[in-house]
């Protein structure tokens, strides 16, 4: 297996103080070492957190993204996060409509605005879609799609190049309990579909990841028998360790 995976460690509202920080820091220093080319990880601290880790990972092939960002680039938007200051620091990513803010209540269309404005100071979008809202009657690939289209329908064919997505249904985030292997196929395989019937074009290869309990118990089934493009992991990239073995089974499988 050949192509390129992407790895990313979405570390949430966590490390509350400058102490457990520079403690996550010092134990992922060595474990991330020998990273392969054929991996992109990427870590996402809360953004606060994230001009520290662009220094500790200097010369690094780690990559930093935020949480989140504002759709506008400047203004009065007291406690908004400005996508032009996140890549000012030196980011690369962002993630966008994680659950956990949809849930909050941000909606498709703000999620695409701040897809749009991410993308348009240079940085790559993670979208997250797998939210099932209200309106959506309870069914997972009606809201997947929605969520989906909403990007497509804004973005060109160009930009869309550029946006990676994560599938995360709900219920898998944080519970231990993961989608059979085919379950995530098909839904990786059905938001390739869109992009590619929406486009009409064979000629994009829109990253999708999956995420959602996604451990070192149950990643070689996914990369391998998924088929997906990489992960989002939220619980295990809290532990440097357990992150780390994710990383080098991924890594053990690419080099079959
Ligand atoms: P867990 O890996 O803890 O289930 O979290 C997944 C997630 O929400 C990543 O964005």
């Amino acid at each position: 297996m050949h192509n390129k995976k992407i790895i990313v460690g979405n570390l949430k509202m966590n490390m509350e103080t400058i102490s457990m920080r520079e403690e996550y820091l010092k134990d992922s220093k060595e474990v991330y070492e020998n990273i392969t080319e054929n991996i992109d990880i990427v870590l996402c601290p809360q953004t606060l957190y994230v001009e520290r880790f662009l220094q500790f990972f200097e010369n690094t092939k780690i990559k930093i993204g935020s949480q989140d960002c504002f759709w506008e680039t400047y203004g009065s938007y007291t406690g908004q996060i400005s996508p032009k200051t996140v890549k000012s620091m030196g980011a690369k990513y962002v993630i966008i409509g994680h659950s956990e803010r949809r849930g909050l209540g941000e909606s498709c269309v703000e999620v695409t605005k701040k897809c749009l404005t991410a993308l348009r100071v240079g940085l790559i979008p993670i979208v997250c879609v797998g939210y099932v809202y209200n309106n959506n009657n309870g069914d997972e690939t009606v809201a997947v799609g929605e969520s989906v289209k909403s990007i497509l329908n804004e973005v060109s064919k160009e930009e869309l190049k550029k946006v990676v997505f994560a599938y995360e249904p709900v219920w898998a985030i944080g519970s231990g309990k993961i989608p059979s292997v085919d379950d995530i196929y098909t839904m990786v395989l059905y938001i390739k579909k869109l992009i590619k019937n929406h486009y009409s074009t064979v000629d994009i290869d829109t990253k999708v990841l999956y995420g959602g309990s996604v451990s070192p118990q149950n990643i070689s089934n996914i990369i391998v028998d998924a088929h997906v493009d990489g992960v989002l992991i939220g619980g295990v990239s809290l532990q440097a360790e357990r992150f780390a073995q994710v990383i080098k089974i991924v890594d053990n499988i690419l080099k079959r």
